[in-house]
């Protein structure tokens, strides 16, 4: 396995910046992920590190060794894509086989190294069926194994579980992530579900019209977004409109709710600086009892409310026309409803103070 980095990497396809000015460090044995909307160029970067693009401008190093001008299949990367590119006309074990075509590996050494990637995928029993006797997740399985087969030294996936149904998802999720665990190596991932990231990730990027805008933990990702456009797409995020009143160990923002107090999410904010203040829907509650002492409170009139199972998720109206959303989890009840003044209380550490970018920046 080896450690990845990008350094200045741009890539354009004509007039189209698909990536650009990216430096990146992926360590060995990392689980990382490139997250972000359709178009934001996460599969071209992918394929400039697999070497099927080549940048016109950056660095791409597998270790110290620069790889910008190697072919991809003289850098030992194993990818697996989204709608699995099995050959059709080609049983299981042929399609393992051929990841080791090209390499000078003994016969009887070959029998062993398939048979070993088909049992790592729990694919062995399967090895004379085509790919079309294969239902989507076991046809993915088979290219997992044709990409682990030549014993990679970085694993690239593209969206490989977007062609599978949501319960073939989740298992798919904790099939490649064991065998993260168990082999050890690089793997870079690519996706636009976010959820697949928080899910599976050490480490995720997040992009935007070909920039990283963020890379971290997903913890951090989601609990400290670095600017609206991360926030908005990890998950849901009220926010909440002010300028910078007070700048001590906590930001003071002065809102159409009260002034609300809450930690940076950038560096050089600055007195009178426009903003947003981010809650997560999960962390407003109704107000039950007494507020605590770093609690906010707000109150609003209850627009809707909508069951999702693993919660309930209610749209606030504040006073001023701000709309909020409350998620309530484990609703075994339904506790407000349409019309209802409720008021709501959130954790000033529950705030991150965001600049305001305007709205095309989400
Ligand atoms: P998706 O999730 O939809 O696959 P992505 O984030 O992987 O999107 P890319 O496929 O990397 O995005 O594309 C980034 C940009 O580069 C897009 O504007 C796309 O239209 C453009 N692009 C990608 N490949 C080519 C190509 N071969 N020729 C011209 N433009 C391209």
């Amino acid at each position: 396995m080896v450690r990845v980095r990008l350094k200045d990497v741009t890539k354009r396809f004509g007039s189209v910046v698909a990536v650009e000015c990216v430096d990146l460090e992926i360590e060995k044995g990392e689980f990382f992920f490139l997250l972000g909307p359709s178009g934001c160029g996460k599969t071209t970067l992918l394929r400039t590190v697999a070497g099927f693009y080549r940048p016109e401008r950056g660095r791409v190093f597998f270790d110290d060794r620069d790889v910008t001008e190697v072919p991809p299949e003289k850098r030992n990367t194993g990818m697996v894509f989204q709608n699995y590119a099995l050959w059709p006309h080609m049983t299981v074990w042929q399609n393992v086989a051929y990841g080791l075509s090209m390499r000078n590996i003994a016969p009887d050494k070959r029998t062993e190294r398939i048979r070993q990637a088909l049992q790592m995928v729990r694919m062995e029993a399967y090895r004379d069926r085509s790919p079309n006797q294969l239902s989507g997740g076991q046809q993915q399985r088979v290219a997992l194994a044709r990409a682990l087969v030549i014993e990679p030294d970085v694993v690239l996936l593209d969206e490989p579980l977007s062609n599978l149904d949501a319960r073939l998802r989740l298992e798919m999720r904790e099939q490649i992530q064991a065998l993260h665990r168990s082999l050890g190596i690089t793997m870079i991932y690519v996706t636009h579900d976010q959820k697949e990231a928080l899910a599976m990730a050490g480490r995720v990027a997040v992009m935007q019209a070909g920039r990283v805008v963020q890379s971290g933990s997903p913890r951090t990702l989601y609990s400290q977004p670095a600017n609206r456009f991360v926030a908005d797409f990890i998950g849901e995020i009220n926010l909440i409109s002010g300028k910078v009143v007070l700048l001590d160990d906590e930001i003071g923002v002065e809102t159409p709710v009260g002034v609300l107090y809450g930690r940076p999410g950038y560096d050089d904010i600055r007195k009178d600086d426009q903003v947003l203040c981010a809650i997560r829907p999960e962390a407003m509650e109704f107000l039950a009892g007494r507020p605590g002492e770093a609690d906010h409170v707000v109150t609003g009139t209850v627009r809707n409310a909508i069951y999702l199972g693993e919660t309930e998720q209610y749209v606030v109206d504040l006073p001023d026309g701000t709309r909020v959303k409350l998620a309530d989890s484990h609703p075994l009840v339904q506790r407000a409803f349409p019309g209802d003044r409720v008021s709501i209380r959130f954790a000033r550490d529950a705030i991150t103070i965001l600049r305001d970018e305007g709205e095309n920046a989400a």
